[in-house]
């Protein structure tokens, strides 16, 4: 079998390629998986992610050398990509905050044209770049957020500034939220910009606190792609957030954070639906450090029993799952080695997430792999993660 070519080495090539020089700069930007702690971000809650090696990589270069006279086409951002044939292209100064989606960037543009709204205010510099990735699209390992960290990153970088790890994930989320139009929290972008290697991270998505959470040595974390995916951005996440958050208001918190228990009289202020979404809410918050308490003291067993609860939980109470997703999740907790499983990302379809002995990845995968077909029709992709550094840059050469 060809050995894959690496991300960063598509880019760098694909630069070459495209622009006729060499690139000056290589930003990183991993993939995440979360472990535990799954639609708690817009709760204000917690959440357990981390960052792996799976990335996507922007080779670029500054393009203010270039002449721009005659081009028909003033200063500029343009960043190819091997996933789209239309390259993103946004001019300098980017369009306002408040332009109407209608005259907004189409496709993945968005993304690139959003984060350079953000940084308007801070100057940007033109730039050229080529992006490789292998971090499928739309399968809840959060590709959006390592490419608006990658963008913000490489405009930041270029221009002379330096945002800390926190401001740089608000950046762009706000791009996300604000000029993508998706209501997703803080979650993905704070993951894929604080990785930590050999760590998990608990993170406090109201105090926006990172705490690294040591893995166990002899614990895999394997990542399952289901083959499945969702729509792109789907209305049944911002529904979700829209009941979580009324359910808020009928109990008198600010968030569902603010609740340890379910109150005494909660059946008779909220609807059954709502019922189910704050309990899950609540036992998702405590999950998040019963997982992170048994991962620190090398106990994988209850890890593995809290995500086979967090996965009921999520398919039951908040009913996100799909049925590859709990296909994945049957095949892999009836696996040797297998601690427990669970669903990642949005939901309905993409990812789950399985905790293995290391030992025993050969008898997991083997058992893995039929029991999953039998079971959805189709075939699974297994990840085996190692844990990696957040978004980073380095200057080539
Ligand atoms: P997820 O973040 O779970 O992968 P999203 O729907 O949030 O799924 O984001 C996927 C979108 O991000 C893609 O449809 C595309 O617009 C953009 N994107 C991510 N990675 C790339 C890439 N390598 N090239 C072009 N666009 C990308
Ligand atoms: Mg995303």
């Amino acid at each position: 079998m060809p050995v894959p070519v690496p991300a960063a080495l598509r880019a760098v090539r694909e630069f070459v390629a495209v622009y006729g020089r060499e690139p000056t700069h290589l930003v990183r930007s991993p993939a995440r998986v979360n472990l535990i702690g799954e639609h708690t971000d817009y709760n204000d809650g917690l959440c357990l992610p981390l960052a792996i090696d799976r990335e996507l990589c922007i080779a670029l270069r500054r393009a203010d050398d270039l002449p721009t006279a005659g081009t028909g086409i003033g200063a500029h951002l343009r960043l190819v990509s091997e996933q789209d044939p239309t390259p993103a292209v946004v001019g300098l100064p980017p369009p306002a905050v408040d332009t109407p989606p209608p005259a907004r960037a189409t496709g993945w543009a968005r993304y690139v044209e959003g984060v350079a709204v953000q940084l308007a205010a801070t100057g940007l510099v033109p730039w050229q770049g080529a992006l490789a990735s292998d971090i499928p699209l739309g399968a809840g390992l959060s590709s959006s957020a390592a490419l608006e960290l990658a963008v913000a990153l490489a405009c930041t970088h270029l221009a002379g500034s330096v945002p800390t790890p926190t401001e740089l994930a608000r950046l762009a989320q706000r791009a996300e939220n604000a000029w993508v139009g998706a209501a997703t929290g803080l979650l993905d972008q704070l993951a894929c910009v604080g990785g930590i290697v050999g760590h998990a991270l608990r993170i406090d998505c109201r105090a926006l606190s990172v705490t690294p959470v040591p893995l166990p040595a002899g614990l895999a974390v394997v990542v399952i792609d289901t083959g499945s995916r969702r729509q792109l951005v789907t209305s049944a996440y911002a529904d979700r957030r829209a009941e979580c958050a009324r359910a808020a208001r009928a109990l008198g918190v600010p968030a569902l954070r603010d609740l340890d228990a379910l109150p005494a009289d909660a059946a008779s202020r909220l609807d059954p639906v709502a019922l189910r979404r704050v309990r899950f809410v609540i036992a998702e918050n405590a999950r998040v450090d019963a997982v992170a308490g048994a991962l620190a003291r090398g106990d994988a067993e209850t890890a593995g029993r809290l995500l086979l609860a967090g996965h009921r939980g999520i398919r039951d109470d908040f009913e996100v799952s799909g049925p590859e997703l709990d296909a994945a999740v049957a095949a892999a907790s009836g696996a040797p080695g297998c601690f427990g499983a669970r669903m990642t990302g949005g939901g309905f379809a993409g990812c789950a997430v399985a905790l293995v002995d290391r030992d025993r990845l050969g008898p997991f995968t083997a058992v893995f792999h039929p029991a999953y077909s039998a079971r959805a029709g189709r075939e699974a992709v297994l990840h085996v993660c190692s844990t990696v550094a957040g978004t980073s840059v380095t200057a080539l050469r």
